[in-house]
C-alpha cells in the first residue's frame, strides 16, 4: 500500500493503489458466490487492449507528461495526482481522441472538471434518498461477470414505463441515479474485477432487452436523458463499453436508434450489436450460461426465494446488493 491519501483520489488512481487492499477483500467475499479464478483460466483469455496499451506507450508517457505540467502549473497537488493515472485510463482517453495527445488532454481536464463541480469521487458517500424506489422501478442492475472478468448490467428497456419515469423524478435526479452507478463501477467493481481476475480490467458488458418496448418511450423526457447519459459516458468514461447488446429489437427500433447514435463516435458504434431474437447464441460465447439470468435464457436465480425472476437477479445479484448496501450505509447518516 502506497502512502498517498486514497480518498482524496479519484478511481483512476485508486485502481493502482487498492489492488492489495482488494485482494483480501474479495478472499473474504464470502456471498459473492463468484469463485476467483485460476491463473490458467485467466492466461486462456486474451484481452487485445493489453496490446494496445503496449504499443501506445510513447503516448501515453506523451499524454501523461503534459497531465502533470498542466496541474503542477495551473491547479493544486492533489490533482497532480489525478494526472498519475493507470496506463489503461490514459490508453481510452487517448483512443477517445484518435490518439491525437492534445485532445486527449484537453478531454481529460474536461471529465475532472466535471467531476470536481459535481464531486464524484464522494458522490457514493452522500445520502440519495431516491435510490432505493428508483432501484425497484428501473429494470436495470449489475449482474456477475462475463467470462473475461468484464461486469455486465443489463436492462430491460421495454419494461420502462416513461409516464411514470416522468412523474418518479426530474432528468437530473435520473441522471444522478446514473452517475452514481458509475461511480460505483468505477470505484468499487472494476476493482473488484481486476483482483477477482487477475488483470486491470477496465470495461463492461451491457445487455438491452427491447421485449415490450413500444414507440411511445420516444419522448422528449427520455430524448434528454439518453442524450445525456451518452454524452457523460463519453466524457468520463470513454471506451467503457466492451460490449452492448441489444436484443428482442423490433424493427421501428432502428428509427429511435438513428436518432441517438450519431452521438456516438464510429468506434463505439461498431462495439453495438442488434439483434432481433434473444441471441442466446452469441451472448453465451461472452457468458457462461450459468452466469446468464434465467429470463434472458441463461440458468441464473440469484434470489431462489424470489418468484419473479427478474427481481432475482436484477435486485439481488451481488453487485446489485454490494451497491444497495453502500447507498444505504449513505443514506443513514
Ligand atoms: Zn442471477
Amino acid at each position: 500500500m502506497q502512502s498517498v491519501e486514497t480518498s482524496t483520489m479519484p478511481h483512476y488512481q485508486q485502481n493502482q493503489i487498492l489492488i492489495s487492499d482488494m485482494q483480501s477483500i474479495v478472499e473474504s467475499d464470502v456471498q459473492s458466490n463468484i469463485p476467483i479464478v485460476s491463473a490458467s483460466v485467466q492466461n486462456s483469455f486474451f484481452d487485445p487492449i493489453d496490446r494496445q496499451v503496449k504499443l501506445q506507450q510513447s503516448n501515453i508517457h506523451l499524454f501523461r507528461q503534459q497531465l502533470c505540467e498542466f496541474f503542477s502549473q495551473h491547479l493544486d497537488q492533489k490533482l497532480v495526482y489525478q494526472a498519475k493515472t493507470d496506463d489503461r485510463c490514459c490508453y481510452y482517453f487517448l483512443k477517445a481522441r484518435s490518439m491525437s495527445v492534445d485532445k486527449a488532454v484537453k478531454m481529460f481536464k474536461e471529465a475532472l472538471l466535471y467531476r470536481e463541480s459535481h464531486d464524484l469521487d464522494n458522490i457514493l458517500l452522500k445520502p440519495f434518498q431516491l435510490f432505493d424506489q428508483l432501484s425497484r422501478t428501473s429494470n436495470q442492475g449489475y449482474h456477475k461477470f462475463d467470462r473475461y472478468g468484464r461486469p455486465v448490467y443489463i436492462e430491460l428497456v421495454g419494461l420502462h414505463n416513461v409516464n411514470e419515469m416522468e412523474k418518479e423524478c426530474t432528468v437530473d435526479e435520473r441522471i444522478h441515479y446514473h452517475l452514481l452507478k458509475m461511480e460505483y463501477q468505477q470505484q468499487i467493481l472494476l476493482q473488484e474485477a481486476s483482483v477477482r481476475f487477475g488483470r486491470s480490467i477496465g470495461q463492461v458488458v451491457l445487455i438491452m432487452d427491447m421485449t415490450g418496448i413500444r414507440r411511445s418511450i420516444a419522448t422528449k423526457y427520455f430524448f434528454n436523458f439518453v442524450t445525456s447519459v451518452m454524452k457523460l459516458n463519453t466524457l468520463l468514461d470513454p471506451e467503457s463499453l466492451a460490449h452492448v447488446f441489444l436484443i428482442n429489437a423490433p424493427s421501428f427500433f432502428k428509427i429511435l436508434y438513428a436518432m441517438v447514435s450519431n452521438l456516438l463516435d464510429s468506434q463505439t458504434r461498431n462495439k453495438i450489436h442488434i439483434h432481433k431474437d434473444s441471441a442466446i447464441q452469441e451472448l453465451t460465447k461472452y457468458i457462461k450460461i450459468d452466469d446468464l439470468p434465467i429470463f434472458l435464457g441463461g440458468k441464473c436465480r440469484c434470489n431462489p426465494n424470489e418468484s419473479d425472476s427478474r427481481k432475482s437477479c436484477l435486485r439481488y445479484s451481488p453487485q446489485s446488493k454490494q451497491l444497495n448496501d453502500i447507498v444505504s450505509k449513505a443514506n443513514a447518516t
